[in-house]
């Protein structure tokens, strides 16, 4: 996982969505240039099979999307798969970037996993501005589905506060465009700033467990609401429409190394 770390020393990210986990106790990446990102690749050991451009900040909101261009095309070098996150809204100048990019990493036999976060239909706040409308968001997963990359709308994270069928609106506004459905957990912190954000300052009350991550190392007991009730739903309509939908991000990769990865050169051999 990479990022091109936080925006300055002050702000982590061009965004400031009221439910993000990097306001509270998880761990920032350095901030680092591509040129120092590329040599701390080079020093993993440990074998890997894709590279997430994803974490503690939307490398691609502007002013930076240039620069999380550039890191994605200069990551090619790794031979490995690639995937990103983000909330922001490219324009076509960066659409025929991303769309030259995954050409590149397809003659390699790797593939692009273009994640596009959406967290509300009707509840802004959520996804304050600059965050474009996820209207205009959902349609851009079709873009980059027409682009031959794979699309994966990221419904991320479930809310308390947003109704089960808000979710089922989004992954039918989705459904042509998006080659795969994620849903994730919220994590929020004990002290209740996220709370705070998301509730707009009325009492919180949801059902929670108090758990680590497991997908990063620092070392907070967080509040997790799982949305198991968003979470079937999902999984019901998505199972209707005939589409994927997993709650991590690696089951859904595999699914698309299994059934999206087939026109791709043979030579494909994943590492690890
Ligand atoms: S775009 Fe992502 S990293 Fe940025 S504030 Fe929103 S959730 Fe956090």
């Amino acid at each position: 996982m990479v990022s091109l770390g936080p925006l300055t020393q002050r702000r982590y990210c061009v965004y400031r969505c009221p439910f993000c986990y990097v306001q509270a106790g998880f761990l920032k990446y350095a901030a680092l240039e591509i040129p120092e990102i590329l040599e701390w690749i080079k020093s993993v050991r440990e074998p890997y099979d894709i590279i997430f451009v994803s974490g503690d900040t939307d490398s691609f909101g502007p002013p930076r999307t240039e620069k999380g261009l550039a890191l994605l095309r200069a990551l090619l070098q790794f031979g490995v798969d690639l995937l990103f996150t983000t909330r922001a809204l490219l324009n076509d100048d960066h659409l025929r970037e991303l769309e030259d990019i995954n050409d590149s990493c397809r003659s390699r036999g790797r593939r692009v996993f273009a994640y596009v976060s959406v967290a509300q239909l009707h509840h802004p706040h959520l996804e304050p501005r600059p965050i474009a409308s996820p209207y205009e968001r959902i349609a851009q997963l079709g873009r980059f589905k027409a682009n031959g990359l794979i699309s994966v709308l990221a419904l991320r994270p479930f809310l308390p506060n947003v109704p089960v069928e808000e979710y089922l609106e989004i992954i039918k506004l989705a459904q042509t465009n998006a080659d795969i459905i994620v849903g994730e957990v919220w994590y929020a912190d004990q002290a209740g700033k996220m709370d705070e954000r998301v509730f707009e300052g009325t009492p919180a009350n949801y059902p929670f467990t108090l758990k680590q991550m497991d997908f990063d190392e620092n070392e907070e007991v967080w509040k997790v609401f799982e949305g198991k009730e968003i979470e079937a739903s999902a999984a019901q309509l998505c199972a209707d429409l005939n589409l994927p939908f997993f709650m991590r991000s690696r089951p859904a990769i595999e699914w698309a190394r299994r059934n999206l990865a087939k026109s791709v050169s043979s030579s494909s051999n994943f590492l690890g």
